[in-house]
């Protein structure tokens, strides 16, 4: 099949099964069932895992289909938030790292919806310097018993699975004892509570881990090589963030704001017009940075501190739009009618893409450092034991 046969047919699958981006579908939101369905449907129509091996469930095809496939998805409203994370992060890390049998396991189900994942690597005591987490795996006759408590964990509520990543071996320096674990989300030792935000929506999550006991099959890597892992899932999680399809359903994209713009008569304001220019000249070129680094990534070529800088351009930009619209549409923001809701709601959620998947310091930390080559950060605690470190309860 051709590249255009490929883009004929998910723009006929799309038609006949999501709803197209308008002003009437504004606002809706999916169940979790209607995501779980769309996702299958997504696979069984051959559309998932687009790039993904045929033997693990994927389509074996090329970054051709797949950004012929984000190009006509990015006019429909897809709901398949809750696979996001597993898609974007655990499953592509599970092919890297993952033995034959995980692969085999756990990747089919994620791309048929049957199985949602969570990515849990922060803890209270602190996110950016994911290697000082505290959260502990102590070996067992029969595997390892984990104990400790993650946050922010997006998503765990209506998780399946997650990839959680806890100290194997405190006697080592902070980034050489630790190991990343499958973890059965519905197994009794995990307790999920829902963290609410400005919003009114739970997007992210406590979860406490008493005496959860996982298999010895349950590594992914190697033991105490879990920083590779995370490294590897972090870079990932940049790349889906930084690279994401970037819908006209975007309520700080420029077709949105374009729509509100002319439905109160403003589409003739020459600064109004010159704010909409910036917002599609910048959109423009977050679209063809992700297509370059998807087309790279595929061809295998290391995307390395890049996807720090798409991760970046893709949490400042929502910020810097932010801005600009509350200068258009000024205290009808705050009214709450429902064609601005979506608007408003965008706004309120901005600030916590600079923090998810890394915070823009650190980012920027990762481009000084790797892209321009700027002295390292001094890491003091690095070659001292976990266990001989001060730690911040
Ligand atoms: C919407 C959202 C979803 C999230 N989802 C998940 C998830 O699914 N799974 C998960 O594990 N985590 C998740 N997180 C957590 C996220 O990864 C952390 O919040 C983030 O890494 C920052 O950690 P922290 O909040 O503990 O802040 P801290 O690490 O305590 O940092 C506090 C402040 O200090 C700055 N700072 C810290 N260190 C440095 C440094 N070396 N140089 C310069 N500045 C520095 C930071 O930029 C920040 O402004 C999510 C967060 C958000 C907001």
């Amino acid at each position: 099949m051709s590249t255009d046969e490929f883009r004929a047919k998910a723009l006929a699958w799309l038609q006949q099964n999501a709803k197209p981006f308008d002003e009437n579908s504004q606002g809706s939101s999916a169940t979790l069932e209607e995501s779980k369905a769309f996702q299958k449907g997504l696979w069984e129509a051959g559309l998932a895992g687009i790039t993904w091996p045929k033997e693990y469930g994927g389509q074996g095809l090329g970054t051709a289909e797949q950004l012929a496939f984000n190009e006509v998805a990015a006019d429909f409203r897809m709901p398949v938030g809750p696979f996001v994370i597993g898609l974007g992060m655990p499953a592509p890390t599970l092919l890297e790292f993952g033995t034959e049998e995980q692969k085999k396991r756990y990747i089919p189900p994620m791309l048929r919806g049957d199985e949602i994942w969570s990515q849990l690597f922060s803890e209270p005591s602190g996110g950016s310097d994911v290697a000082s987490l505290q959260t502990s795996a102590v070996r067992v006759e029969d595997g390892w018993l984990i104990n400790g408590q993650k946050v922010w964990t997006s998503g765990a509520q209506f998780s399946d699975y997650g990839a959680v990543l806890v100290r194997t071996d405190p006697t080592r320096p902070k980034h050489q004892g630790l190991t990343m674990f499958i973890v059965d989300l519905h197994h009794p030792g995990v307790t999920v509570r829902p963290l609410v935000v400005a919003t009114g929506d739970a997007p992210f999550n406590e979860v406490f881990f008493d005496d959860v006991h996982v298999p010895e099959d349950a590594v992914i890597g190697e033991v105490n090589n879990g920083w590779a892992v995370a490294v590897a899932m972090l870079r990932y999680e940049r790349v889906t963030i930084g690279t994401g399809v970037r819908a006209r359903a975007n309520p700080l994209g420029y077709d949105a704001l374009v729509e509100l713009v002319r439905a109160r008569g403003l589409d003739g304001d020459p600064t109004v017009r010159r704010v909409l220019a910036q917002v599609a000249a910048r959109e423009s070129a977050m679209r063809s940075y992700s297509a370059v680094l998807h087309q790279e990534a595929k061809a295998g070529l290391p995307i390395g501190a890049r996807g720090s800088a798409a991760k970046l351009a893709g949490a400042v930009f929502p910020l810097w739009v932010s801005d600009l619209v509350q200068e258009i549409f000024g205290e009808e923001l705050a009214l709450q009618t429902p064609d601005m809701l979506p608007l408003a709601r965008s706004i309120l959620a901005a600030p916590g893409g600079a923090t998810a998947g890394g915070s823009n310091e650190i980012q920027r930390n990762i481009i000084a450092e790797r892209v321009l080559g700027l002295p390292k950060d001094a890491g003091v605690d690095k070659n001292v034991p976990f266990n001989q470190l001060k730690l911040s309860k």
